[in-house]
């Protein structure tokens, strides 16, 4: 964190209606705060965590959005923005489809579903590992796993199911993201469930998830600026042009707004392009990232038996193109016009400039690789499809992320302009929603009061059951 300037003249003002935008919103009405005011570019909140409902009365999200809080206040924040009747309560069932089996999470627990010529590959690859992985070098995420998992379930299921998402090679890529996000192995426990042919799922009692009864994920933010002033949330206002020395920002329908604080959660990369300034724009052509296409299916019927309970699948394989598929219809029967007759699936798609995507025969595709692996009957099944592609969908972790970070977040908060959330602060580790929502409230914390951020600049203590910090707390009260 660097040194912020305190009383700058002119109002607060919040670029970007998703959860770290409306952290911030929350944070200045809770503080009672009137000099604030929120920008979106598009007509509605929530950004990637938005919902749509198309005109055959299907909901989807942008991928299946799920809710993991690191923090007791958001959980809190949660218990408020619905009753507990508008909340469905889900055990997060997850498997893997690979070699036209389904495996349960976390694959390395249950490599007993494999033939046992191949599981025998992955527990040696995994005892190799556990005997070397003292003295070997983690530099980066390809390292890692081979050093954590071995080169059989490398081989097999982690390298080309992370090729699927990140859409770029491991060795490009950190490890030090992986923390709470990958499962690590335990030998003896493998070799367990491998002898006596267990499944050993992360699922059980204490492993739930909710899930708004209507509106999907996106209702979680609809509700949260239902409770906002109307007044001060402005849409359509699509930033194009950032004067840092004049301290304004200027919109595409011609309109402009002077600021004090500037709190960004636009993409940090389109932030510094509008500033128009030329040192800090080569810096930040470093940063990577993919795009994700969503292929939402409407299907009839309802799905076969070995479907009907689980929340979402991994496919490693790369004769479909799509690396998770969520059974939408089974986070809420409500997200399908009548769940006695039809049900949904939604699969995600990641693209980069190494990993291009064809667009035009992308949703057959998604149709084709649903039926290969059963999934679904075939085409006949479907009603309709749903589609689409964001621009930016993931923050990729890379070698050298951080430095490129230092130089251009740090400048910007010396001139007063807190960039943050998923792609404001480009850090995968904190990009979630609970994550992106508390960066924004703690943004306008520190612009209100000065006071420290956690979030942003210490991912891996939030990501641990950590000691109460701060904002913990509060007594979250709405308006
Ligand atoms: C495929 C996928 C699956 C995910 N699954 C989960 C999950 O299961 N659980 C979870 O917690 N999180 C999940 N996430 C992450 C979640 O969507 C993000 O944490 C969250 O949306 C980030 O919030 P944000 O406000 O930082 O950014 P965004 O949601 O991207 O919001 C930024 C806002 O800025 C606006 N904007 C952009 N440019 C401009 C401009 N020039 N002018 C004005 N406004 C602009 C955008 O329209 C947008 O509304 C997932 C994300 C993806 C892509």
């Amino acid at each position: 964190m660097s040194e912020f300037p305190r009383n700058l003249d002119g109002p607060i003002i919040i670029l970007g209606g998703g959860p770290t935008g409306l952290g911030a919103a929350y944070l200045l009405t809770v503080a009672n705060c009137k000099d604030w005011l929120l920008y979106e570019g598009d007509d509605d909140v929530g950004g990637l965590a938005r919902s749509f409902c198309d005109g055959n009365g299907y909901t989807w999200d942008i991928g299946g959005h799920v809710v993991f809080s690191h923090y007791d206040s958001f959980t809190r924040l949660l218990d408020k923005l619905a009753e507990p009747s508008e909340w469905l309560l889900h055990e997060r069932e997850s498997w893997i489809r690979i070699l036209s089996q389904w495996v349960p999470y976390p694959f390395q627990n249950n490599i007993h579903r494999l033939p046992p010529k191949v599981a025998g590959k992955c527990l040696e690859g995994l005892i190799e590992a556990t005997l070397k992985n003292s003295d070997r070098p983690k530099t980066n995420f390809e390292d890692f796993m081979v050093s954590v998992f071995g080169h059989g379930i490398a081989d097999l299921f982690m390298r080309p199911y992370n090729y699927k998402v990140w859409a770029y090679p491991a060795t490009e890529m950190v490890a030090s993201w992986t923390g709470d996000r990958v499962a690590t192995p335990d030998l003896k426990r493998v070799a367990r469930n491998l002898v006596e042919a267990t499944d050993d799922v992360s699922w059980g009692p204490n492993n739930t998830f909710r899930f708004p009864r209507f509106g999907g994920t996106g209702s979680i933010w609809q509700s949260l600026a239902s409770r906002l002033p109307s007044e001060k949330l402005i849409m359509n206002h699509e930033a194009v042009e950032l004067d840092i020395d004049a301290r304004v920002i200027k919109f595409a329908n011609g309109t402009e707004q002077k600021f004090g604080i500037l709190i960004s959660s636009i993409p940090l990369d389109l932030l510094v392009k509008f500033s128009r300034n030329k040192d800090m724009m080569a810096i930040a052509s470093g940063l990577m990232r993919s795009a994700v296409n969503v292929v939402g299916v409407a299907l009839k019927g309802a799905p076969n038996s070995e479907l009907a309970s689980k929340c979402w699948m991994y496919f490693p394989e790369s004769h479909t193109p799509f690396y998770r598929v969520t059974h939408f219809s089974h986070y809420s029967p409500n997200n399908v016009p009548d769940i006695g007759k039809q049900w949904s699936l939604m699969a995600e798609i990641s693209e980069s400039p190494g990993k291009p995507v064809n667009h035009a025969t992308l949703v057959d595709d998604t149709i084709k690789g649903l039926a290969m692996e059963g999934l679904i009957e075939g085409p006949k099944q479907v009603i309709h499809t749903w589609d689409f592609r964001a621009e930016y969908g993931y923050p990729t972790p890379y070698k050298g992320r951080d430095e490129i970070l230092a130089k251009l977040l740090l400048p910007l908060e010396r001139v007063g302009i807190l960039s943050r959330g998923r792609f404001g602060a480009w850090l995968y580790e904190v990009g979630n929603m609970d994550h992106s929502f508390m960066q924004g409230f703690e943004a306008a914390c520190r612009a209100l009061f000065g006071s420290p951020e956690f979030t942003v600049w210490n991912p891996h203590v939030v990501n641990r059951p950590h000691p109460v910090l701060g904002w913990d707390r509060l007594n979250w009260r709405l308006i």
